[in-house]
Parts: structure tokens; sequence; C-alpha cells
């Protein structure tokens, strides 16, 4: 394989999506893994986009089959990475960049070892719960389940190659540019 395989991880609301979609612009030759999962799609996602929506049941076969490099139970729902798609990426000489949770990020750390794992970290709980409470896009249970498996994740960020605090999202992003050409 010639491409380099990137993981990004972090709480709900640190602002994975945000700087992912900055990396995309801005960085040559990366390809983002669009992951399946079981949740339901927010208002403006498109199946294929952002997710790939499929049932429990297509999910569970996924598994039954060994199509997936990484899966997790994340906040209610299944989220997994189809093996063959970053397979073929990679094989192909691009980057990949997966955006996936912390139980799935050790996962493939442990199949991929020379993945870059990076956590994407917020400057406080305090200004985490503000982010997802105005992003609107979560019910309160959703937010409550969210914000306490926050804690839970900020704990493994020691297992990470890179920790970016995301509090100014230019810096950060340039941040996560500076990982990515080095
Ligand atoms: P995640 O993908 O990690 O759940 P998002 O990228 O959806 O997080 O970001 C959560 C919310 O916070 C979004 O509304 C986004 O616009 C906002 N946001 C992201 N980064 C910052 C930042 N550095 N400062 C303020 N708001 C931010
Ligand atoms: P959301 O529902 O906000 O889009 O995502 C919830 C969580 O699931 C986030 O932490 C996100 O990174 C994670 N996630 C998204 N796709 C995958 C995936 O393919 N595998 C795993 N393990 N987690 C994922």
């Amino acid at each position: 394989m010639t491409g380099k395989l990137f993981v990004l991880s972090g709480p709900s609301g640190a602002g994975k999506g945000t700087l992912r979609e900055h990396a995309l612009k801005n960085i040559p030759d990366l390809v983002y893994s669009i992951s399946c999962t079981t949740r339901e799609p927010r208002a403006g996602e498109t199946d294929g986009i952002e997710y790939r929506f499929i049932t429990p049941e297509k999910f569970e076969a996924g598994i039954k089959s060994n199509a997936f490099l990484e899966y997790a139970y994340v906040h209610g729902h299944y989220y997994g990475t189809l093996k063959n798609d970053v397979v073929n990426e990679l094989n192909q000489g691009r980057n990949v960049l997966l955006e996936i949770d912390v139980q799935g990020a050790l996962q493939v750390r442990n199949k991929m070892p020379d993945a870059v794992l990076i956590f994407i970290a917020p400057p406080s709980i305090e200004e985490l719960k503000k982010r997802l409470t105005a992003r609107n896009t979560e019910s309160p249970e959703s937010l409550k389940l969210r914000l306490s498996n926050a804690l839970k994740e900020l704990e493994l960020q020691s297992e990470y190659n890179y920790v970016i605090v995301n509090d100014n999202l230019n810096i950060a992003s340039q941040e996560l540019r500076n990982i990515f050409t080095s």
C-alpha cells in the first residue's frame, strides 16, 4: 500500500466535521472514507454523502461477513468503515481520512499500526456543550448521551499520535494541515 491512513476522533461537537471539511478542501490527494451508520439522517444529510445510511440488519450482515475494517456502537447506533473502500484507495496511492470514534480508532491502530491517529479536543466541556447545543442537531436525550460519552472519550486522548485543541478554528485547521504535510 502506498497511501497513508489518517484517523480523526474526538467528542461529538469538538469540531471534527468542520476540520475534516477544511482538510479535504486544502490538502491534495486526500480522500474521505464515507462510513456506514444505522442512525437516521439529519436534516440536510444525503445517503452516500455524509454517510451510507443502512438498516441494523444490513449492518449486522456486514459484521458477519467481515466487511468492516472497524465498527462500533456509538451514542446508541452502529457506525463502521468498509474495509474494501479504504484498501482500494490506499492501493491507488491516495491518502485516506477516517472520522471515527475512539473505539474504532483503537481497532484501526491494532490492524494498521502505521495509521496516524489525531484527536480533536474541545477547549472545555462548557464550550463543547455550547457548540453541540448551538448546532441544534440532537434531541435532549442524544445531547445528554453525547456529553456524558465525551468525558470517557477525552480520557483516551493519550492513545493518539497527535492532539489538537480546537479553540480558534483557523489555528486548529493549520495545525491539522501541518500534520498532513509533515
Ligand atoms: P463534530 O463533527 O466533532 O461533532 P462539528 O464540526 O459539527 O463537530 O462542530 C460542532 C459545532 O461547533 C458546529 O456548529 C461547528 O460550526 C462549531 N465549531 C466547530 N469548530 C469551532 C470553533 N473552533 N469555534 C467555534 N465553533 C466551532
Ligand atoms: P454523528 O452521529 O455525530 O455523525 O457521529 C457520532 C460519532 O460516530 C462520532 O464520534 C463519529 O466520529 C463516529 N463515527 C462516524 N463514523 C464512524 C465509523 O465509521 N466508525 C466509528 N467507529 N465511529 C464513527
